[in-house]
């Protein structure tokens, strides 16, 4: 067997321990005689395995105790409509920071629900920056104020937490949550698909303060409703058992790690030794401001748009997998989520290097 370096921006290479255990238990978990998949949710032995993912997530975030962990399904896409549905409570209006893809498709899908109020919209700089903090207005008649912490696309992290007063902060962390330590009692409500930092797809994390819990549209169905989560410990109808289950391994894995402190010292130092031997080379290049470089997700250009074919074959045959940009950037990006090891990132810049003397 030989795993390769899997730069995928996601569903994301998960840690091989992970894979390992889940395999040592497909076909009897813990003497149960059978798969976690075949097991029923309302089953003690299932129940056990949710109870602890949601206690570890727990721990590793620090999330205090008023607020909820729910497992639901339909992606980090689902609460881009989840949101409004759940937090307008009456309010006509909500905040939102247009910074890339993801908050554009969560702003296209609030304006079926509410008005939408573009604090900030960085579009004129191809969303290679995050606006500047001292500038943000922010509606205190607002529902909510959402944004995305960190967008995947371009590779734009906010390098500081908005402070929205008392309107609630809506957290689109599908692709950093997990990846340092954050303080959860400055969101209302953070969420997360699960295939970047989490697990498998199919997957959605939502982390929601309980105040927030219990005003959603009625017309709206059962499964768009937090309430349905939280009072049904997310089991009002069958979970995404197997994926729940994976997301726990996820979670103690973290843990062993030496928790976020840890992780977060980790990652830090793999985007740093990345950005540098780009920024080091007149070959290779990042548009992304400085202070707003991505940890989790590192788009690069070639000079020379011509050798990107070849860069990508070589690559592979060195088991650098799934480095093509995303298609509306180009050139290629390299997503160096918590499930990819240091040695992965020395060995992607030592491709990086060498090719660019094989090519200059
Ligand atoms: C991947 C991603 C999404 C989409 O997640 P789905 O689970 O596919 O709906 C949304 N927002 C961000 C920031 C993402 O990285």
């Amino acid at each position: 067997m030989s795993r390769v370096f899997n730069f995928s921006a996601g569903p994301a290479a998960l840690p091989t321990e992970v894979l390992e255990q889940a395999q040592a238990e497909m076909l009897d978990w813990n003497g149960s005689g059978m798969s976690v998949m075949e097991m029923s949710h309302r089953g003690k032995d299932y129940m056990s395995i949710a109870a602890k993912a949601e206690a570890d997530l727990r721990e590793l975030m620090n999330i205090p105790d008023n607020y909820k962990v729910l497992f639901v399904q339909g992606g980090a896409s689902s609460q881009f409509a989840m949101v409004p549905i759940n937090l307008l409570n009456g309010k006509k209006s909500a905040d939102y920071l247009l910074t890339g893809q993801w908050s554009k498709k969560a702003v296209a899908e609030a304006k079926r629900y509410c008005d939408v109020n573009l604090v900030a919209d960085t579009t004129d700089s191809k969303f290679t920056t995050v606006p500047d903090e001292a500038g943000l207005n922010f509606d205190p008649d607002a529902a909510y104020v959402h944004y995305t912490p960190n967008e995947t696309i371009v590779g734009v992290e906010f390098d500081y937490v908005p402070d929205t007063g008392d309107v609630p902060l809506v957290a689109d962390m599908s692709s950093t949550i997990l990846s340092r330590a954050i303080d959860v009692s400055k969101f209302g409500v953070i969420y997360a698909g699960a295939q970047k930092n989490i697990g498998p797809a199919g997957l959605t994390i939502v982390i929601v303060r309980e105040d927030l819990i219990g005003n959603a549209d009625p017309n709206m169905p059962v499964m768009f409703d937090y309430k349905t989560f939280s009072e049904n410990e997310s089991m009002y109808n069958t979970p995404p058992t197997y994926c729940w289950y994976l997301a726990g391994l996820v979670f103690a894995w973290g843990l062993k790690q030496g928790g976020m402190s840890a992780i977060e010292a980790v990652n830090k130092r793999k985007a740093e030794k990345l950005y540098q031997a780009i920024d080091d080379s007149a070959f290779y290049s990042n548009p992304v401001e400085l202070n707003c470089r991505s940890w989790m997700n590192v788009p690069f250009i070639l000079e020379n748009a011509d050798l990107d074919a070849a860069f990508i074959e070589q690559a592979a045959a060195k088991g650098l997998m799934t480095l093509k940009g995303h298609r509306s950037v180009g050139g290629m990006r390299a997503s160096i989520y918590n499930a990819m090891p240091e040695a992965g990132v020395d060995a992607l810049i030592a491709f990086m290097q060498d090719f660019d003397k094989a090519n200059t």
